[in-house]
C-alpha cells in the first residue's frame, strides 16, 4: 500500500493541473497501473480463498467443469486454477473465437 500513498500523495502535491504539469498524465498513468494492480491482487486472493475452500471439501484436484482430474503439474503451475488442462484448453479456444 505504500506505493499507492505515493502516488496519491504525488498526485495531490502537483494540485490537479494535469495540462500544465508534465508529471500529470505520468502520475494518472501510474495510478492507473496501480488500481490495476489492486485488482488483480483482490481476484488472486479471492482465488486462493476458492482454492484454500476446495482444498477443505477435497474438491481442489478435480475439474469443475468436466469433474475429471487437474493434474499435479497445472496445479503446482497455477495453484488456484479450478479446471483441467483439457478445459483450459477449450476455453481458451472458445474465447479466441469470440474475438473478431
Ligand atoms: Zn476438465
Amino acid at each position: 500500500m505504500r506505493q499507492w500513498d505515493g502516488i496519491v500523495e504525488a498526485s495531490a502535491l502537483t494540485i490537479n493541473d494535469d495540462e500544465h504539469d508534465p508529471e500529470g498524465s505520468t502520475i494518472a498513468f501510474e495510478r492507473a497501473q496501480v488500481q490495476a494492480m489492486l485488482r488483480r491482487a483482490r481476484v488472486d486472493l479471492e482465488d486462493l480463498d476458492r482454492a484454500a475452500q476446495r482444498i477443505l471439501t477435497g474438491e481442489y484436484q478435480v475439474c469443475e467443469r468436466c469433474g475429471g482430474p487437474i493434474s499435479t503439474d497445472r496445479l503446482t503451475a497455477r495453484p488456484a486454477t479450478r479446471i483441467c488442462i483439457t478445459c483450459a484448453n477449450k476455453v481458451t479456444r472458445s474465447r479466441a473465437r469470440e474475438r473478431p
